[in-house]
């Protein structure tokens, strides 16, 4: 089967990744904009490998189009992203995890598209997640709620009408190392699912007794991710995304524009 690429934005304590297979390989991978890496794949017999990226506060993380074109450059057609994320929805707490079945764009200086020198393009309509990758981690997670990625820039913490606002709009958590790659990843016409795992409350809370070191909600995830590894069977990745297959001069769309569908492996 061909490998995932999993975006590793929790604190995990580096062993618990035993737990998605021994490691096979490592790689760095220069693109057009900037190198990425150390990549570690790891897999079990039997079931997808997984090169894992680690996310979590990586100085590097300067243009997130140098992620996804290594994700190309390794043949990956598939992206799970997992991410500390602060809760706004009162109904979440500490630890607990959520599927990303939609997110805000709320970043505003970040790279938003690989097509950005050529001019505009039509994008067919899409789901902002992958449907059957977020299926799948569903049936393995099934207490989790899906929920509402809201993206930031950092590095502050929202304010407290900040998070107000945020929860108006329809915000579950908060986050700032998935956005844009979701949109980068779907872009390329590559699935895409998220899984959040709340770290913070949101500055309009009372924040809860200090769980600095505890892990257990993110050795939950890793369960659950060597779990959805072995789940997955189909070998290549679905129709799901929204591949930009050419572009137009900026300003102009055609009306012979038309939902554009990946290629098949
Ligand atoms: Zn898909």
């Amino acid at each position: 089967m061909k490998p995932l690429l999993l975006l590793l934005a929790v604190p995990l304590p580096p062993q618990s990744l035993e737990a998605l297979g021994p490691r096979i390989e490592e790689r760095e991978i220069d693109t057009p904009y900037g190198p990425v890496g150390p990549l570690a794949r790891r897999g079990l017999p039997d079931s997808a490998s997984i090169w894992i990226q680690p996310y979590y506060g990586l100085p590097s993380r300067t243009d997130p189009r140098a992620t996804l074109s290594a994700a190309q450059a390794l043949g990956i057609d598939q992206i799970v992203a997992c991410d500390s994320v602060v809760a706004v929805n009162p109904v979440l707490g500490p630890g607990h995890p959520l599927l990303i079945t939609d997110y805000i764009d709320f970043t505003r200086h970040q790279p938003q598209t690989f097509f950005e020198r050529e001019g505009t393009a039509g994008l067919s309509q899409a789901p902002a997640v992958c449907p059957r990758l977020t299926d799948a981690l569903a049936r393995i997670l099934p207490a989790a709620p899906g929920g509402v990625y809201l993206g930031v820039d950092g590095p502050r913490r929202e304010t407290a009408a900040e998070a107000r606002m945020f929860r108006a709009w329809g915000a579950d958590v908060l986050g700032q190392n998935l956005v844009p790659e979701i949109a980068l990843a779907r872009e390329l016409g590559l699935c895409f699912a998220g899984l959040a795992v709340v770290d913070a409350i949101s500055a309009e809370r009372p924040a809860p007794p200090d769980t600095a070191d505890d892990y257990s909600g993110l050795e939950v995830v890793v369960q659950a991710l060597s779990a959805f590894l072995q789940s997955l069977r189909e070998d290549s990745a679905c129709d799901c995304g929204g591949r930009l297959t050419r572009t137009l001069p900026a300003g102009r769309a055609g009306p012979e524009d038309q939902p554009a569908r990946p290629p098949r492996a």
